[in-house]
């Protein structure tokens, strides 16, 4: 008798043991790295068990497989919204904002901090951001480089750098992210990396960011991006305990450094997303500790405040959709309109190379090759159709028959990316040597979709609508100051006629 009553005791103590571990259990999940203690990133599968457990414990969120890369991870985009996420039908009008995390493997801070952000906005209880859910659509892509994560790589396993691949889209992982741009149109994309240790003399700030620079975005879109880069991540940044600057641009002590990483290249994120009527934005936290805080030379500690100052980003980006969410919104429903209307009227200048501030950048002076009077369309034979019509279905660009062919009219919504694709100028990233068009005979510009989504090709040719040509715009403001000061430093933007 006295045996059993010592195992009831003993089953007695195991239950009360394992009562606050079912308690426990309820807590929100936590990623790899928080559960180290921030000595080791987060493992691969560390994530699937971390994005398995938010999903089942959290209404709020909905997680699907957008790719899968060479070695067979899934690429994951993670939705969020209360009471439940929005379809993407129901995301019209609505601002969207998407996180793209660790594009380069080696650069994992922004994907702990994606992943924890996630999180806590599945499980908050704070009345503005449940707000927030309910108002705006939050999208995540936390690992957008799956297998450069897993082998601690900046490109993928067939060696692309998928951060120079948003034009093309030649890689799984880009792929993936332009299907999210396609079928979301997200007012604003924030693209998380990180920088150094090589660079420690070069840049001295905690967070980096830039906005997109080539030169073919829209301009409103082009000066949302400074604005909130300058006026609200830095110095919400500065409220969070970081210090922050431009990338490319950079003062150390007093010596000013410049240097190409601010670029205009049009595969670059911030870039293409700007191309596609998307505030896009560049933030990239310092691996190295700050030299301004001695004291942080623990690596733990270090990778903590890397994965900290990566959420006071998301932070951030989430208070100025608060703030400006209705504006955004607007401003790419105007960036659509304008650039579907500069097609038409052939009015808008093709840049193939070039940035909003040259003069900014030492060395090499840029060769921009504008066009006075840029095409109505280019004509692609069937052939080279094939070869291009994936990257035509991801960017949601369309086409007409025409003959054995297709015709692809400036006058669409995809506009800024079609000479980039399809100009033979485009030396370095064409797709293919389209045939320009330089009078499309006023039947050339169809009306838009007002909704770009994908389509089978080749789309059948609208009814023709005859439409007023437009006056030609010139330059954008900005552009035209940029070229204003480089005047002094004689590195000046060549605008040279296109035949
Ligand atoms: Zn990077």
């Amino acid at each position: 008798m006295r045996a059993s009553r010592s195992l009831l005791l003993a089953v007695v103590a195991t239950i009360a043991l394992t009562v606050p571990f079912s308690a426990q259990a309820e807590d929100p999940p936590q990623t790899g790295f928080e559960q180290n203690g921030g000595t080791a990133w987060t493992t691969h599968e560390e994530e699937l068990a971390f994005l398995t457990a938010v999903d089942s414990m959290s209404d709020r969120v909905a997680i699907e497989v957008i790719g899968t890369t060479d070695e067979a991870r899934p690429i994951h985009l993670v939705r969020v919204g209360d009471p439940a996420p929005r379809t993407a039908a129901a995301a019209a009008g609505v601002p969207v904002e998407l996180h793209v995390c660790s594009q380069h493997g080696n650069e994992p801070a922004g994907r702990e901090g994606c992943l924890q952000y996630l999180r806590d906005l599945a499980f908050t209880t704070d009345e503005t951001l449940v707000q927030q859910l309910r108002d705006t659509v939050l999208l995540f892509v936390p690992t957008a480089n799956p297998d450069g994560r897993a082998n601690n790589s900046r490109t993928n396993t067939a060696g692309t750098d998928i951060n120079r691949d948003h034009l093309n889209l030649v890689s799984p992982e880009a792929q993936a992210i332009a299907q999210v741009v396609r079928d979301w149109s997200p007012e604003i994309v924030v693209d998380h990396h990180e920088y150094g240790p090589g660079q420690p003399l070069v840049y001295d700030d905690e967070v980096l960011y830039l906005w997109p620079r080539n030169l073919n975005v829209d301009e409103e879109i082009h000066d949302i991006g400074v604005e909130f880069s300058k006026d609200h991540l830095n110095p919400c940044l500065t409220d969070e305990g970081y210090t922050s600057d431009e990338y490319g641009l950079s003062a150390v002590g007093p010596i000013d450094v410049t240097q190409t990483a601010g670029d205009g290249d049009e595969g670059i994120a911030r870039n293409a997303m700007g191309l596609r009527h998307s505030v896009g934005i560049l933030v990239e936290s310092a691996v190295s500790p700050n030299p301004a805080k001695p004291t942080e030379v623990i690596a733990a500690e270090n990778m903590k405040r890397r994965v900290a100052s990566q959420v006071s980003t998301i932070t951030c980006t989430l208070s100025y959709v608060r703030e400006h969410g209705t504006r955004l919104v607007a401003a790419q429903a105007g960036s659509i309109t304008r650039k579907i209307a500069e097609g038409r009227a052939q009015s808008a200048p093709v840049y193939f190379q070039g940035q909003d501030e040259d003069t900014t950048v030492a060395g090499d002076a840029p060769e921009t090759i504008a066009d006075d009077t840029p095409p109505c369309a280019y004509d692609l034979t069937g052939e080279q159709l094939d070869e291009v019509g994936e990257t035509f279905l991801l960017h949601a660009i369309t086409t007409q028959p025409r003959g054995t062919g297709v015709r692809v009219t400036m006058a669409q919504a995809a506009e800024p990316l079609i000479p980039l694709l399809l100009d033979p100028q485009n030396e370095d990233r064409k797709a293919v040597d389209g045939t320009p068009v330089d009078d499309c005979g006023g039947s050339g510009a169809p009306p838009p979709d007002p909704q770009p989504s994908p389509q089978p090709r080749p789309v059948p040719p609208p009814a023709p609508v005859p439409t007023p040509p437009l006056p030609a715009t010139g330059a954008p403001a900005w552009l035209a100051a940029a070229a204003a000061a480089s005047l002094a430093t004689a590195v000046g933007l060549r605008r040279l006629r296109r035949r």
